[in-house]
């Protein structure tokens, strides 16, 4: 991994509220980013299905993650995992409060929920994955380092390894879903890292979940604010950072349209009505 400069596309400004994640391709940067690279399921895992044993492999996601700020009890009994967690203060808890993606993740749940053995799907030394409290679709799940990592461009070459980890890690939940065969899965970051804690966001396509509710939850996966997991480490592997450009935040009043044809629908239950026409339970 090289050191490099991006340049002159470090500027990325807080935006305070949008933070959710998108992914798609209204960007043009992103457009270049994108082609890069496809993720592909790493063969072989070492999964265990379910720390807990409240979910088992085939059950879907359910609650896990984002939105909202919750409760969970810090739960700190990993066993596999050490965390250099201790030293990560650095979840800005703040922050948490204004950014804590609207329609996105519950920034300061997000550290407890990671700890909580009953949220944990799998972990190892270095990452641990939960299910999205509030998951966008049939499968969500988001990756997180133990390491304390406030944001994507907090990242360097230095992080590389563990970039590729959570990928990795990424590709073997896909590879264990029950239904990765009939799913298309994406694997990415919110352009916007406002959060605390940089997560990956493992999650089906389908987008059918209630808790997709609006226009942000929507854009914030299925355009280009939704960084592709194997552009950010193509990224970091060729400048040794990673930079997101400006005006992100406009992506996510994108009018709606369908990831899957384009199609473009008026609101949000229309949209959620013509997915099932790709998307057939
Ligand atoms: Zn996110
Ligand atoms: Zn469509």
């Amino acid at each position: 991994m090289l050191k490099c400069q991006f340049a002159g596309l470090s500027a990325r400004k807080e935006i305070t509220s949008q933070f959710s994640c998108l992914t798609y391709r209204q960007l043009s940067w992103v457009e270049v980013q994108k082609r890069l690279l496809k993720t592909k399921n790493a063969p072989g895992s070492k999964f265990k299905e379910d720390t807990s044993g409240n979910h088992s492999s085939t059950k879907r996601p359910r609650e896990t993650t984002s939105e909202d700020r919750e409760s969970h009890r810090e739960a700190p009994s990993m066993k596999a995992a050490k965390q250099p967690e201790k030293a990560s203060e650095a979840i800005n808890h703040g922050e948490a409060t204004k950014t804590s993606e609207g329609f996105g993740h519950w920034s300061q749940g997000l550290k407890s929920s990671m700890q909580d053995p009953k949220m944990q799907v799998y972990k190892d030394d270095k990452v641990v994955v939960i299910k999205d409290k509030y998951p966008k679709a049939r499968y969500h799940w988001l990756v997180l380092p133990w390491q304390a990592i406030s944001s994507l461009k907090a990242l360097g070459d230095e992080h590389c390894n563990l970039v590729k980890h959570m990928q990795k890690v990424a590709d073997q939940m896909v590879q264990q879903c029950p239904h990765a065969d009939t799913l298309r899965f994406r694997t990415g970051y919110h352009a916007i890292p406002s959060m605390s804690h940089v997560h990956l966001h493992v999650i089906s396509q389908d987008f059918d979940s209630p808790c997709l509710k609006n226009k942000k939850h929507w854009n914030s996966f299925t355009s280009d604010y939704f960084i592709e997991s194997q552009d950010i480490i193509q990224m970091l592997e060729t400048y040794g950072k990673v930079t997101v450009k400006e005006g992100m935040s406009e992506l996510l009043k994108l009018p709606l349209r369908c990831h899957m044809c384009h199609k473009e629908l008026s609101t949000i239950p229309a949209l959620k009505e013509h997915l099932k026409s790709h998307f057939p339970k």
